[in-house]
């Protein structure tokens, strides 16, 4: 029988919190946004670079509505605060 999306997510799934338990975590990223979904992201974690497990997570201020997706850029930032990671952001 041929393997459907379901059952491979399913699959990878189950591969991944194997690979995530027996992970020791010894590889961790630096603080970056929460991305749940395209355009959602829920503040700020530090995930593992070996099995991407989130290690430590901090939420603050800084979730993203819809409502800040329609502000203008510049608003946004101040409102959060977040200027000085602008030069990251941006795309050249
Ligand atoms: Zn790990």
């Amino acid at each position: 029988m041929k393997e459907n999306i379901d059952r491979m997510r399913a699959r990878h799934k189950k591969e991944i919190e194997n690979l995530q338990s027996k992970c020791k975590h010894k590889k961790v990223s630096d603080w970056i946004p929460n991305m749940w979904a395209p355009g959602h992201i829920d503040g700020e974690v530090k995930i593992c670079e070996n099995c991407n497990k989130i290690i430590e997570r901090k939420n603050e201020s800084s979730i993203i509505t819809k409502k800040d997706l329609l502000t203008p850029l510049s608003e946004f930032e101040e409102k959060h605060n977040i200027t000085e990671t602008r030069n990251d952001m941006e795309v050249k």
